[in-house]
């Protein structure tokens, strides 16, 4: 099974369906006079509201996260091979991969064929990095963080994880709660990831 990725789109995923309050009372006399007033609101129209509003803001939230990303980061380059970079990136996750009691770092695997959909995958075992698809250091470090929490997921979250196709068939990709986790975590870390790798001069500013 490939899972992840972490090509981010804007859409809401059409299976929210938002209710009509069931109940009205007139408050007039005639229909003349027609102040409608609900007087029910059932808690799956309140839950409907809630949970659009919630997916709304973290899409608004995510798309200007990675606009100041890419605008932040956008010249930066690689002193060093893809192949190393990724392997890099995956180092710095050494101290969040202790903390959660795992001890021993994510194979990868890097494929030069470019994916219809994807940057990145996480096939339970390994992480894939589509490098055709990633044109920027910035984007690898992102697509590597993502990745790596799936792995996490897969180590320490394993009854969670398991839930991942039933997830994406209730919320679709974007508002799977485990692809949340990761995007989530990639955003953490991108700031102290990439200051780790200028620190190891494996990537320069450019002018
Ligand atoms: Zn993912």
């Amino acid at each position: 099974m490939v899972f992840s990725c972490a090509a981010h789109k804007l859409r809401i995923p059409c299976h929210t369906i938002i209710r009509e309050p069931t109940q009205f009372i007139f408050s007039g006399d005639t229909l003349n006079d027609l102040s409608i007033i609900p007087v029910q609101t059932d808690f799956v129209t309140v839950l409907s509201y809630g949970i659009l509003i919630i997916a709304f803001s973290y899409l608004l939230y995510s798309f200007i996260s990675d606009i100041r990303s890419l605008l932040k980061y956008r010249r930066c380059s690689s002193n060093v091979s893809t192949s190393r970079l990724i392997q890099e990136i995956i180092l710095f996750t050494n101290d969040i991969l202790w903390k959660e009691g795992i001890s021993h770092f994510p194979i990868y695997k890097i494929s030069y064929y470019p994916h219809k959909k994807y940057l990145g995958a996480f096939d339970g075992k390994r992480i894939i990095v589509y490098v055709k698809n990633v044109t920027d250091v910035h984007t690898l470090t992102v697509v590597v963080l993502h990745e790596v929490r799936h792995y996490i997921q897969s180590q320490v979250e394993v009854k969670n994880y398991s839930r991942y196709e039933r997830y994406s068939k209730t919320y679709g990709y974007v508002l799977n709660p485990l692809e949340i986790q990761c995007y989530l975590f990639a955003l953490k870390w991108l700031d102290p990831c990439i200051e780790y790798l200028f620190s190891r001069n494996v990537i320069k500013k450019c002018a």
